[in-house]
């Protein structure tokens, strides 16, 4: 087992070969004798791999979770619109996946950046006379999470900084920060239904600005742009020169009355890459299928800029092949009531969690117009028991075994994060046991200095 060792003949006689000279090479020590010593294994995690952070999991499995033994738990913190079974995906979609499968087509290995046929779909399916589209401006994806990493990654170099959304969905940070990416969070303004503070946007804007992330309709938020406020943006974003990251994978996830407009057909010079999948819509997450639209202006990202993500989606060869065998059924034949059923059942849903929490003292919902959530501002002056919104969630699910996300999660303390697409039953009584619980703790803040004096 251990090395041979080696006799060094120092003087060339072999008389002083005793003489010892110790030196180290990587952790090894070796004599002059030349013998040696066993390495030690000395294996560690990468750089990257110790850089790559999720807040959430850092939140979340830093609180004591100990939900009352007397109450079922209720868990309103999962982004998954599949886990309580109430919101299946519909048959169309799953008879798609059974056909893919039975027709023995897609076992191979795919172009890496998906089939011409179901990148076609794709295309059709987003196309517009104003942000026309080809196969070839389509790249499918493992989910929209690795379409948003590839367009992270060809847009930036270490060093440059992207824009993201505050309260905002946490992955921009974990796969921006993993790359050596500076992470620049803009202000959304409650008071305006989480519009951009465009101000305050444009003055983090400098000459590392890569690219700016908009995530609309947005998660946490459950929030849906106007065409106005997206225009503005879009200005922005023109006088800066700077390309746009659109989140969109609840593109079409907006409430009756409320219109989803997305981003690439109300610019004629903004590039944008535009991410997106079934995950959301279709509700099916697990599947994994997610796609980037390069919409191109005036030739601004380019040959490089395409060429680029091509080589990105050579790393892992993305998405599944019978999903995208399957993907052309999906988008053609998943009929309109599917959508509208799912629609009607989040806007009921976050309409009840909504009036029911406008109605706590303390407590300030902001209502939603589409997504899956709904964020609530805690006036933490009036929980004086609790430090925080991490503090006050806890607690919750101690007295009453209903879990929500602490916005801390999302950068943005006092507020909490619900997920409405949970059964109404739930969702009901979910609302109820907060009331109790904010019932229980709210002290009126005195406004009255001199109340301290009688
Ligand atoms: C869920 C979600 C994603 C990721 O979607 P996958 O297809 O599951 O990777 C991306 N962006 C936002 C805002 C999301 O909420």
């Amino acid at each position: 087992m251990e090395s041979k060792s080696y006799m060094v003949q120092m003087n060339g006689n072999g008389v002083h070969s005793n003489s010892v000279h110790s030196f180290n090479i990587n952790g090894d020590i070796y004599s002059a004798k030349m013998k040696i010593h066993k390495k030690r294994w000395n294996i560690r995690a990468s750089e990257m791999s110790k850089n790559t952070l999720n807040p959430i999991r850092a939140i979340v499995d830093g609180m004591k979770l100990s939900p009352n033994p007397d109450k079922a738990m209720i868990a309103l913190s999962i982004g998954d619109p599949t886990v309580f079974g109430n919101l299946p995906t519909d048959e169309k979609v799953l008879q798609a996946m059974k056909d893919a499968m039975d027709s023995h087509k897609y076992n191979g290995y795919a172009p890496s950046v998906g089939y011409q046929k179901s990148r076609e779909a794709v295309a059709n399916f987003y196309c517009s006379p104003e942000a026309p589209l080809e196969a070839d401006d389509v790249i499918l994806t493992s989910g929209c999470s690795q379409a948003i990493e590839l367009a992270i990654s060809v847009l930036c170099n270490p060093g440059n900084n992207i824009l993201v959304p505050c309260p905002g969905f946490s992955l921009y940070k974990t796969l921006a920060v993993s790359l050596g990416i500076e992470i620049k969070h803009y202000n959304l303004l409650p008071e305006k239904s989480w519009e951009i503070d465009l101000q305050n946007l444009e003055s983090l804007i400098d000459e590392k600005t890569a690219c700016l992330v908009v995530n609309n309709p947005s998660n946490p938020c459950g929030s849906v742009y106007s065409k106005e406020h997206l225009q503005d943006i879009l200005a922005v974003a023109s006088r800066h020169c700077i390309p746009i990251l659109a989140d969109e994978i609840y593109g079409d996830m907006v409430f009756p009355e409320h219109t989803f407009y997305s981003m690439a057909p109300l610019t004629n010079d903004v590039p944008i890459l535009s991410c997106g999948g079934l995950a959301k819509r279709w509700l099916v997450p697990g599947w994994r299928m997610g796609w980037i639209l390069i919409h191109d202006r005036n030739q601004a990202f380019g040959q490089e800029i395409r060429e680029g993500l091509v080589k990105l989606s050579q790393r892992i060869l993305g998405a599944c092949t019978i999903v995208q065998g399957a993907l052309e059924a999906i988008l053609n034949s998943t009929p309109q009531e599917f959508y509208q059923d799912t629609i009607g059942f989040l806007k009921s849903n976050s309409e009840i969690c909504f009036s029911a929490l406008s109605s706590i003292p303390g407590l300030n919902p902001v209502r939603p117009s589409g997504a899956m959530y709904l964020m609530v501002g805690i006036e933490m002056e009036n929980f004086p028991e609790f430090e925080n919104d991490v503090d006050f969630t806890e607690h919750l699910v101690t007295e009453q075994s209903v879990f929500c996300l602490p916005a801390t999660a999302f950068e943005y303390p006092n507020y909490f994060r619900i997920v409405v697409t949970v059964p109404e039953d739930m969702m009901v009584e979910a609302c109820s046991r907060i009331r109790e619980f904010c019932q229980l703790h709210y002290r009126p803040c005195n406004q009255e200095s001199n109340d301290l004096d009688q």
